[in-house]
């Protein structure tokens, strides 16, 4: 999202540079005013939710929905920005108790006890570069369920009970039990669900050509959730994980998220009401059935972290092995010396495109080129020198402006091959002769040899492929072209039709 001020955005690293205005901006300023408005919403719905849906008759809520939520964006937000966060999360807050019905002081001392919970449980969890907590990762998790779900709410209830205790308001022992539980229970649900948000993959899900599958899995989960929680008595509440399953190979564990929160919607509301897969016969108490799909949320997120972190896995591995065989791909079918094709993708690219020019009945040229006394060369300049010039003409070759179906390829020592689909005799013999001009022109000193300079032959066949022949016998044509080329005297290019009566020594 787009930072709301460029001032504040300008130097995260270092703060303290900032001037004053900036600085004292980022104290009253969210990162990102959209951001802000819909962490906000969100906070403003889990905060009526927590208190509309699932109140007990001890005051305090079976599922307090808002700090895990708020703990999760805090998590994935810069430190700087959390002041402007939890301070509105305050007057939500108080604002919220107070339309219950709840007096000032009450709605007071509640807030901050939740507040209380989530400082806590932030600066526990939150990393100095602001990165999520990856919860797949064991050790991660272990310190978000130590700190996020048992600490910080222990220590929430720990702060209520001091201050109920200093001021000797009516105290229920329910009250602290049930705020314990509700917040822990909201913790362990609600931050790793807004965990699982990621940004791109949010994005991802709404993509033209995903959307309507989102939308489809996403309604069939809701679907199903009214299905399980609107009867009474039936256990069907197993239905739901194969959509879930659906959810999590579609749409990732962003997708399944929503879709658990989805789920819970109806699931809650009507389990509050008595009924739904969890009102068994022998459950009387309203909490029974609620502790119930307390666990069975839990239970479904985590089976979507699992399975996500199972694909997740097995989308590395597919990196991994993807990357491998381009690499082996690479090494088996390259030269190494001069980055062309080896011999055995010349033998493979050629094989193919005969049965190509086979049944399309199109001609299939060949050029084969071999340096001029390369081996004087050597002899004068050495082997290294010898491989610095082998490059030179590969990399000839491959700039000499081909087709991407033409194929150059390394044929063996100082000898090279080009093979050109759809390709007449006469144009080959026209390009031939280009990339003899090209090394020609690149004037490598080649002293021993009386042009000195580095030259090379070339050998030119071109055929349609008829019956009875095969593409080595357009290597064959090829090769005779060019022991004619040397025959003449080097540095020339010379066609299998013009060496008919050549022969082999
Ligand atoms: P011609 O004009 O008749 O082709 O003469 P030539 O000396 O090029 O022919 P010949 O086939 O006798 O020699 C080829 C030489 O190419 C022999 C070898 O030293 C050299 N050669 C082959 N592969 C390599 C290589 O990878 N690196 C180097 N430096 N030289 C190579
Ligand atoms: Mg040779
Ligand atoms: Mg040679």
């Amino acid at each position: 999202m787009k930072a709301f001020s460029p001032a504040v955005d300008a130097d995260p690293a270092s703060p303290s540079d900032s001037p004053f205005l900036a600085r004292a901006l980022e104290v009253v300023l969210p990162d990102s005013i959209s951001r802000f408005a819909i962490v906000m919403l969100l906070y403003i719905g889990a905060s009526w939710g927590g208190n509309a849906l699932t109140r007990t008759p001890a005051v305090a809520d079976l599922i307090w929905p808002a700090n895990g939520m708020l703990l999760a964006f805090l998590l994935s937000t810069s430190r700087r920005y959390w002041s402007v966060y939890l301070t509105s999360s305050i007057l939500v807050n108080i604002a919220v108790h107070m339309s219950f019905g709840f007096s000032p002081g009450r709605a007071i001392l509640f807030t901050s006890a939740n507040t209380v919970e989530v400082i806590i449980a932030v600066s526990l969890l939150a990393t100095k570069d602001n990165r999520k907590p990856d919860l797949t990762n064991f050790r991660t998790l272990g310190r978000f369920l130590f700190f996020g779900v048992f600490l910080a709410p222990l220590a929430s209830t720990g702060f209520l009970e001091m201050i109920l205790a200093v001021w000797t308001y009516p105290r229920h022992p329910e009250l602290l039990a049930n705020w314990f539980t509700g917040d822990v229970m909201g913790m362990a649900l609600m931050a790793p669900l807004f965990l699982a948000i990621d940004k791109t993959e949010l994005k991802a899900l709404f993509a033209p050509q995903k959307r309507w599958e989102t939308v489809a899995i996403w309604t069939a989960i809701t679907l199903v959730s009214i299905l399980i929680f609107t009867q009474t008595g039936l256990p069907i509440d197993f239905l739901v994980i194969p959509v879930l399953l659906v959810a999590v190979f579609r749409l990732r564990a962003t997708g399944a998220a929503i879709g658990i929160l989805l789920m819970a919607a109806p699931a809650v509301y009507m389990t509050e009401r008595a009924h739904g897969a969890f009102m068994l016969s022998g459950a009387t108490l309203a909490q029974h059935g609620f502790f119930i799909l307390q666990l069975f949320l839990c239970v479904n997120l985590v089976i979507v972290y699992a399975v996500n972190t199972a694909l997740g896995v097995r989308d590395k591995m597919h990196q991994e092995i993807t990357a491998a065989f381009h690499e082996a791909d690479a090494l088996a079918t390259q030269d190494h010396a001069t980055g062309l094709a080896n011999r055995f993708s010349f033998d493979r690219h050629l094989a193919l495109e005969w049965q190509n020019a086979a049944l399309q009945q199109t001609s299939l040229a060949l050029l084969m080129l071999d340096i001029d006394h390369f081996k004087l060369y050597n002899d004068h300049y050495g082997h290294l020198a010898g491989d610095d010039c082998l490059r030179r003409i590969a990399s000839i070759l491959a700039s000499a402006s081909l087709r991407t179906s033409d194929l150059v390829a390394r044929y063996g020592g100082e000898e090279f091959a080009v093979i050109l689909p759809r390709v007449s005799a006469q144009g080959a013999v026209t390009l031939a002769e280009r990339v003899r001009q090209l090394v020609a022109d690149a004037q490598i000193s080649h002293m021993p040899y009386t042009p000195g300079i580095v030259t090379v032959s070339i050998g030119v066949a071109a055929m349609i492929p008829d019956a009875g022949k095969d593409e080595t016998d357009l290597i064959q044509f090829a090769d005779r072209a060019l022991y004619s080329a040397k025959r003449a005297g080097r540095n020339r290019v010379e066609t299998y039709q013009n060496c008919f009566e050549i022969e082999y020594d």
